[in-house]
């Protein structure tokens, strides 16, 4: 039977070698578990064609729900991402005209201009894909079912992980795990250092509950938490947050401090 896990292939041998660090399946891991989704594998490769072909291969195998890569989907040799996935697919690979369309409207060129020979590479895809535009740089997202997989690839460079993932992932996670997931953000009038105990308490005691604060988004109205809950042993979704929240309240009263519920929009 299908798993609902999602796994998340870091694809670049710089990463292997040390030579950059793999922030993409730290910051994904953490969108995902607020998105409802379960990461429980990451995974980081070289650009290796046999590598890449294997080790998804192995993913699809052990029939994960999503798998999302990043990195591969350069312009240079090296980067194989695309014919893995075709290959994994059992498809060729193609360059959608839409794809380099796309291209010569945002630089305001041709479409000859548009089809050098780098930004043809770019805008290859699996033949069996469906394309999503990258908001922000060149080569597209795409997503191929394999058997029960869903394979989401990105480009490696983290602004363009973090627009395609908010664009075209997200939201299709969120979906999936709808009704296995419940998620509300609450604010607290304390800093990230006096919430982390509280939030870890409450993780310890609803291990169903996953807590993550918003430092960089502090306001006002206090620092934003958000609190998901992926149902557990045929308990709802909202049973669990409901528990999830009154924990968190009471943990935050012991120190002293309130938690609220998002301030309405406009006030
Ligand atoms: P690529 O799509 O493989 O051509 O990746 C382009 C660039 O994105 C790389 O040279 C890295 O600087 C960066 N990058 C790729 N993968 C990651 C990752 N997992 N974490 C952080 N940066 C990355
Ligand atoms: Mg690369």
């Amino acid at each position: 039977m299908r798993n609902d896990d999602v796994e998340i292939f870091a694809i670049g041998t710089e990463l292997v070698t040390g030579l950059i660090l793999d922030t993409n399946s730290h910051w994904l891991a953490g969108e995902v578990a607020v998105a409802g989704g379960d990461v429980r594998r990451i995974t980081a490769l070289a650009d290796d064609f046999d590598a890449l072909t294997a080790e998804l291969r192995a993913a699809v195998g052990r029939r994960a729900r999503v798998i999302i890569t990043t990195g591969g989907l350069g312009p240079t040799p090296d980067d194989l991402t695309v014919e893995a996935v075709a290959e994994l697919a059992g498809c060729g690979i193609h360059t959608p005209r839409d794809v380099l369309e796309d291209y010569a409207r945002r630089r305001g060129i041709s479409l000859e201009e548009a089809s050098s020979p780098p930004r043809l590479k770019m805008g290859t895809v699996p033949a069996a894909a469906r394309v999503h535009l990258n908001p922000v740089g060149w080569a597209p997202c795409f997503m191929v079912q394999v058997e029960d997989s869903s394979v989401w690839c990105m480009p490696g460079p983290p602004r363009e992980v973090q627009g395609c993932f908010r664009a075209h992932i997200q939201p299709v996670i969120e979906r999936m795990f709808a009704g296995q997931s419940a998620r509300l953000r609450v604010f607290i009038d304390a800093h990230e250092s006096e919430t982390s105990p509280l939030m870890q308490s409450v993780m310890r005691r609803i291990p169903a509950a996953y807590l993550k604060a918003y430092v960089g988004m502090s306001s006002p109205e206090g620092l934003p938490v958000d609190i998901v809950v992926r149902s557990e042993d045929g308990v709802a979704p909202k049973e669990l947050l409901q528990q999830a929240y009154d924990e968190f309240c009471a943990v935050a009263a012991e120190s002293g401090k309130t938690v609220t519920m998002e301030a309405p929009a406009g006030s």
